[in-house]
């Protein structure tokens, strides 16, 4: 029997994007993630090879969004939890309408996002399952988002694929604890940067600052990704006694995270808290909208969806104000809108007079969290992946294990 790890990364290994990569020991191959950049137009792994199996970590695009094409060449079964299962149905079906509505072509159809739902073996953390004649693959909790997980692979080596993971709790679920292994696959999107701040404060600092801008007679304006930050807002304003409208595809995704409730931290919470929420339907709510103190929609990084819409309207009020709380990638409209006070508005370039402000609101790991992660995991050799800037862990890490920073395409025998 030949041990061998040999890997390929796809695409996500030198960004915070795209993420695909293959793995093949003994007698097994496997596709980890097959994601996209969302982006006009989004950029797409290499082509995937025949595999056995996909895993999939969770369900945001860059680690899921590429997944239906596989069903257009040679499918497999997907192994990821029945919530994921669930969010990259929905997600998958957007970006079709997207391309369609941006007038590109959409690399995968509709039939093709219908067979990847289809062959999807939803999976539970804490379970397990045999792989090939000699492996077997444990889930953990990621404590990335709702349903998110981390890989195991357990056969002559112990295997660890982190996709993106979080060690603290936040409102929506409870952070994660290293896993013992020999190779650990580790991201990097927050290398280089540490969270400064405890979660309390950031939620205080945000929840300050609106009382500011409502204060003023402004509406803060909080884009925000539509899987878990757009709840966990939600969480945060449960109690502030503000009148808050909730827009966008997050709406569809909160009914996900309540019928898979063991996903949650507390599902009576986010209940309690949606029910305070105000639901935006319809162009008419949309207009009532627009009286509130603070507007929760989505795309998290202003690309598309409500927010625009709204920014519209508010672009030249400098009492109200955009509240970031996710991470903006190279290139986004939010980006845009830190670095220059500008959106783009469907191919227009608009200046915004609201105040612009950004909380640290990651559900990844920090940079000092990445190390004391990786020297807990006890590893021989770590991959560094899914980071704009893996320098920045090779040197800390370079005690603890042997380091790979692999390039695209490049097949690495670990
Ligand atoms: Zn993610
Ligand atoms: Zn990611």
């Amino acid at each position: 029997m030949n041990n061998d790890v040999k890997i390929q990364f796809l695409g996500g290994v030198e960004e915070v994007g795209r993420l695909a990569m293959v793995l093949e020991t003994g007698d097994i191959k496997l596709l980890f993630e097959y994601g996209m950049s969302p982006g006009k137009p989004p950029a797409y792994p290499l082509p995937a090879p025949p595999v056995d199996l996909i895993l999939l970590t969770h369900a945001h695009l860059d680690h899921s969004g590429m997944i239906p094409w596989l069903f257009s060449q040679n499918g497999q079964k997907i192994l990821t939890t029945p919530l994921t299962g669930e969010i990259i149905n929905l997600l998958h079906k957007d970006s079709i309408k997207i391309a369609k509505s941006e007038g590109y072509a959409s690399p995968y159809s509709s039939s093709d996002v219908n067979e990847a739902k289809k062959n999807i073996i939803p999976i539970e953390p804490t379970q397990k399952r045999k792989i090939g004649h000699d492996w077997e693959v444990l889930f953990h909790s990621a404590g990335h988002i709702p349903g998110s997980l981390m890989f195991e692979l357990v056969g002559a080596k112990k295997i660890l694929f982190t996709g993106d993971f979080n060690v603290v709790d936040t409102r929506v679920v409870k952070g994660i604890k290293p896993v013992d292994c020999d190779i650990l696959f580790l991201e990097g999107t927050y290398a280089g940067r540490d969270h400064p701040k405890k979660r309390e404060e950031i939620e205080k600092d945000l929840l300050d600052k609106i009382d500011e801008i409502v204060k003023r007679g402004g509406i803060a304006i909080l884009p925000a990704f539509a899987v878990s930050r757009s709840q966990e807002l939600a969480l945060v304003l449960r109690n502030s006694g503000y009148n808050v409208w909730f827009d966008g595809m997050g709406k569809k995704v909160s009914k996900m995270f309540l019928k898979h409730q063991r996903y949650l931290r507390s599902a009576e919470n986010l209940k309690k808290a949606l029910n305070k929420i105000n639901l935006v339907h319809s162009d008419q709510g949309r207009k009532l909208a627009l009286k509130a103190d603070v507007i929760i929609t989505s795309s998290g990084m202003m690309d598309g969806g409500p927010v625009l819409n709204y920014m519209g309207k508010l672009k030249n009020d400098p009492k109200s104000a955009v509240l970031l709380t996710g991470y903006q990638v190279p290139e986004s409209n939010a980006r845009l809108l830190v670095d220059k006070g500008k959106l783009d508005f469907y191919g227009v370039k608009e200046k915004i007079e609201c105040e612009v402000q950004y909380y640290d609101f990651s559900a990844h790991a920090g940079h000092g969290e990445l190390i004391e992660f990786a020297k807990k995991c006890n590893p021989e050799k770590i991959v560094l992946m899914h980071s704009d800037n893996r320098e920045a862990l090779v040197e800390p890490l370079k005690d603890v294990a042997e380091v790979y920073s692999p390039k695209t395409g490049e097949v690495v025998e670990l």
